[in-house]
């Protein structure tokens, strides 16, 4: 009962102390410069909203929104803070679809960047709403894009010129400083690298509130260090992106395999292609799980087929499937059809496991979207999601699957959400950029995407410990994507090498720790 009322005590005096510096931190925002005071919130609801995440696991309250018209309302905010004796922390929002509380500022100002995207007068001319591509030198386009844009409408926006950019996520609303804050990774990924690689500048506004311009050729240590520099270096108010020539339409095929080591040597091989000497290359490779339980997702295959599949599962326990898209235009119809025959004569999957869908270019790329139609009315979009993302090296990737897809995925009694499985390649990923990958030509991302109820979130984020604690145990060098719960030794651990450059880079650019505390970095 003794050790009961101390924990007690203990926690109502850090809520005391807590309370009391929210008080004393609600003050000294509401004496910024009167550009910034008009641009603060209180408003109950945005409150609320910068408290939360698409995780809906950690919730932390700001002091305050902050809703600006410009990017100097944002450099003013961040020097203000700069200027005081307990400076107050400032994080940049975009849609707050990171699962773990990333985009919140406990006591200080949340950045509601998707305001900035919506405001059409941008005084700086830098971020707002509109998209413009231009064209650098023949064949070479980009698009300048608000850092508060979603990924949605720069597509939109640039497949109304016949253009897109190359490198994706799979779901599209989210802004683009969200994504570059961490890499932005997807199918294409093999192919383009991740979205950090296909920026060509960006503006930034420093935790000291500098605004800098940015590229491989100017301040490129900033640049080198804000993409995929999980918020900590300064805030993306435009980014250069890189542009090609849109395609149409898309063929869009699922594979289904019973042997994981067969996936997995195919989808090697498919990201392997030689670009330069195999024209036929895929323009998107992923792959997942199909598991016994009864979240499983079949929507994809025609409903004639779901109860074979579903035998496949049973008998199986887990059944492979590879993704796998080929672009074109409208003009090239005749020719995809056998170049996809072509593609798959070299595979292994299941022959009788073949499924195909002919969909436009921007139907393929918004498919989460229309997954998450369907979810919302029925309330399984707002829910919890306990997720874990991860890199795997490929000479344990067989390890992996043996003693977490098969040990402990499959012991469960927890459904588990979609699982990602496929590869990448090293090469594509730019080792001087801040996002840590593991150190072999092809690495496995893995993504543990679940939907919880409430009272299942323990369960998971205990099932999420065995993993990590699987990789630990057996030697497995992964590095976690989208990071989170880290203590400062796996902070260091994560960015190994790289840890040195990473904290003298936020002591030059964010001294005072003011950018992005929620991803608890330096804020232990
Ligand atoms: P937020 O959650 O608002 O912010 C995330 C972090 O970035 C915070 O630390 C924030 O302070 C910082 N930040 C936000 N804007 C800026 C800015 N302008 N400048 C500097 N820092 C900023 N990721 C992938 O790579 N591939 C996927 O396929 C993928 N699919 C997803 C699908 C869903 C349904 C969801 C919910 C997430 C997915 N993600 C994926 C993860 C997603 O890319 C990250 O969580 C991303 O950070 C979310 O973007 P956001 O705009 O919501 O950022």
């Amino acid at each position: 009962a003794r050790s009961l009322i101390l924990m007690l005590l203990w926690l109502t005096s850090i809520l005391v102390v807590s309370e009391g510096q929210h008080g004393t931190l609600l003050s000294s925002v509401f004496q910024a410069p009167t550009q910034v005071a008009i641009r603060l919130s209180r408003d109950p609801v945005s409150l609320l909203e910068g408290s939360t995440d698409f995780g809906h696991i950690v919730h932390k309250n700001p002091v305050a929104i902050m809703n600006p018209a410009s990017t100097s309302d944002i450099s003013v905010l961040v020097k203000f803070s700069n200027s005081l004796p307990i400076p107050f922390s400032v994080a940049a929002r975009g849609e707050g679809h990171s699962v773990n509380g990333q985009s919140m500022a406990f006591g200080g100002v949340v950045v509601n960047m998707s305001s900035f995207r919506d405001s059409s007068t941008d005084n700086d001319g830098s971020g707002g709403i509109l998209v413009t591509e231009k064209t650098a030198a023949p064949g070479v386009h980009y698009v300048d894009v608000g850092g508060g844009q979603r990924w949605i409408d720069v597509l939109h926006e640039t497949m109304k010129r016949g253009l897109s950019p190359r490198s994706w996520t799979d779901y599209l609303y989210l802004t683009v400083g969200g994504t570059l804050s961490n890499a932005g990774i997807s199918g294409q990924t093999f192919r383009f690298g991740p979205q950090i690689q296909n920026v060509y500048e960006l503006d930034v506004v420093t935790g000291e509130g500098e605004e800098i311009t940015c590229s491989r050729e100017i301040n490129s240590d900033l640049f080198y260090a804000v993409l995929g520099g999980l918020g900590q270096f300064g805030i993306i108010i435009r980014a250069r992106i890189a542009l090609a020539p849109a395609p149409t339409r898309v063929k869009w095929l699922s594979l289904l395999y019973d042997d994981f080591s067969v996936l997995s040597a195919d989808q090697e091989k498919l990201i392997s292609m030689n670009e330069s000497v195999e024209t036929n290359m895929p323009n998107y490779v992923e792959g997942s799980l199909l598991l016994n339980q009864s979240s499983m997702d079949l929507s994809f295959y025609p409903e004639a087929d779901r109860p074979r599949i579903t035998s496949l599962v049973q008998q199986n326990g887990i059944v492979y499937v590879l993704e796998l898209a080929k672009y074109y235009t409208n003009d090239s119809h005749a020719r995809v059809e056998q170049e996809v025959e072509e593609l798959l004569s070299g595979l292994k999957f299941l022959s009788s496991f073949k499924f195909e869908k002919d969909v436009s270019y921007e139907e393929f790329l918004d498919r989460v979207h229309s997954v998450e139609l369907v979810l919302r009315p029925q309330g399984l979009w707002d829910l919890p999601h306990p997720w874990l993302n991860m890199f795997v090296p490929k000479s344990r990737i067989m390890d992996f699957h043996d003693g977490v897809f098969k040990g402990i995925l499959l012991n469960q009694t927890i459904p588990s959400g979609l699982v990602l499985v496929y590869p990448m390649n090293r090469n594509k990923w730019d080792d001087k950029m801040s996002a840590m990958i593991p150190d072999e030509d092809i690495f496995y991302v893995v993504s543990f995407l679940h939907t919880s109820t409430y009272d299942q979130v323990e369960a998971f984020k205990e099932q999420n410990q065995m993993v990590l604690q699987f990789c630990e145990e057996a030697g497995i060098q992964i590095k976690k994507y989208l990071p989170q719960n880290l203590t400062r030794k796996q902070w260091m651990d994560h960015f190994g090498d790289k840890w040195k450059l990473f904290q003298q880079r936020k002591v030059q650019y964010d001294p005072k720790h003011i950018l992005s505390p929620g991803q608890a970095i330096f804020s232990h």
